[in-house]
């Protein structure tokens, strides 16, 4: 059992009042807040070791590397990768897949296939198309159903000798889909498929296993995770990583350099091209740490709870229609009420403090599915609560008495 008192109190934003009333803050899908000892890891790194990483023989450098690689390592056993090395620092989800879909231009070839489900943010499809765009491959898309779940049958159906990569979400961001993903790992490594997983929206729920899953890459943002912004992870198996060629070239990602040839980094080191995130990433650890004293199974247990209450709850309004009703799906709420622009709602709720996303998701596929322009989207963290649910509810039966 969670004590929420007790981690509410670890997040002092959300003690805030905003426009004058207590902060509800459901838009941890777009990104979590921050616990106190996240915060205070990042003051104490600019205040005590602040210094560039893998360079310096002096002592701040040294200390600041520990550190660096010491959150490498703790990424490592948190996604249960076999070497450190095959934890890759990025900016975040976006820059992570990026870097995979432009490695895999050294491999496509006109008439290959790039798989994508229907399901996906903007962020998984956009690089592959681009990555189509310059090799002549096809982008293939497994499609979903009104329930908002992948069509497991027609992915089956697609999947063929010319798939070089299959690419999906774990948990698809507007809908909360958990999309049974290692049949999907297992099937494409049947046709000798790659497989990336965007854990992006999952990380936050569970605890991925990324040498269970078979993945063969695995994305994920810090600030979803109570981590800061501008940092992430990108996963990959060795194997690999030795194959694709580099994102970037710069600083920290060579060997040599000469104006002949320049020879490339060991990993992870290759992918690290110029000076990362330091903070960022050495408190990213910090943020996993916390998360796993809290726990993932109480996570996921609490979670489910709220997904329950709230999906109960909002139901009761007249005129409340939930999108994304898998049997399978994480604390996402997705919904509009008949005749109300979501935008509309979103204004209105966020003059009683009440933060919800509105609009397409970044997931315009969904949407066109759906016929709607978008959708207003709770997405409840460990550290919600069902009464701020009643003041959603509230708030909501307010905004449809004013609105229609
Ligand atoms: N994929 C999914 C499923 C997401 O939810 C997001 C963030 N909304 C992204 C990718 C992109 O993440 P970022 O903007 O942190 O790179």
């Amino acid at each position: 059992m969670l004590d929420i008192q007790k981690i509410r109190a670890d997040f002092p934003i959300l003690s805030q009042k905003v426009n004058g009333k207590p902060l509800v803050y459901f838009d941890n899908g777009a990104t979590s807040q921050k616990p106190q000892v996240v915060i205070d890891a990042i003051s104490k790194y600019y205040q005590e070791i602040n210094a560039n990483i893998h360079r310096g023989v002096h002592t701040l450098s040294q200390l600041a590397t520990d550190a660096y690689e010491v959150s490498r390592g703790k990424l490592q056993h948190h996604i249960n990768a076999k070497f450190p090395y095959e934890v890759i620092f990025t900016s975040g989800t976006t820059h992570g897949i990026n870097a995979v879909a432009n490695g895999f231009a050294s491999i496509l070839k006109v008439g290959d296939e790039v798989l994508v489900s229907a399901l996906e943010h903007h962020s998984n499809i956009v690089p592959w198309q681009m990555l189509c765009e310059k090799t002549g491959a096809k982008l293939v898309v497994i499609p979903m159903n009104v329930e908002g779940e992948l069509i497991i049958s027609e992915f089956d159906k697609l999947l063929s000798e010319k798939t070089k990569i299959v690419t999906v979400n774990h948990i698809s961001n507007a809908l909360g889909t958990l999309n049974p993903i290692k049949y999907i790992i297992d099937k494409a490594h049947e046709v000798g498929a790659a497989v990336l997983i965007d854990g992006a929206q999952a990380v936050p729920h569970l605890k991925p296993d990324v040498q269970d899953m078979d993945c063969d890459f695995y994305v994920f943002s810090g600030h979803k995770i109570c981590g800061p912004t501008g940092v992430g992870i990108l996963y990959g198996k060795e194997e690999w990583l030795r194959k694709l060629p580099p994102y970037q070239g710069g600083g920290e990602m060579i060997a040599t350099v000469s104006f002949e040839k320049t020879t490339y980094a060991d990993l992870p080191h290759k992918f690290e091209a110029g000076t990362p995130n330091i903070a960022g990433g050495i408190v990213l650890g910090t943020a996993i740490d916390y998360l796993n004293e809290i726990g993932f199974e109480n996570i996921q247990a609490y979670e489910h709870e709220l997904l329950e209450y709230g999906t109960k709850k909002l139901l009761e309004i007249e005129g409340l229609k939930i999108f994304g009703t898998a049997k399978e799906k994480t604390s996402v709420i997705s919904f509009n009420i008949e005749g109300i622009h979501p935008y509309d709602i979103g204004t209105i709720v966020d003059k009683l403090g009440i933060a919800v996303r509105t609009g397409h998701h970044c997931a315009q596929p969904i949407m066109d599915f759906y016929q709607i322009p978008g959708t207003i989207r709770a997405s409840f963290a460990f550290y919600n609560t069902k009464e701020e649910i009643d003041i959603f509810v509230e708030a909501l039966k307010k905004a449809q008495l004013m609105l229609s």
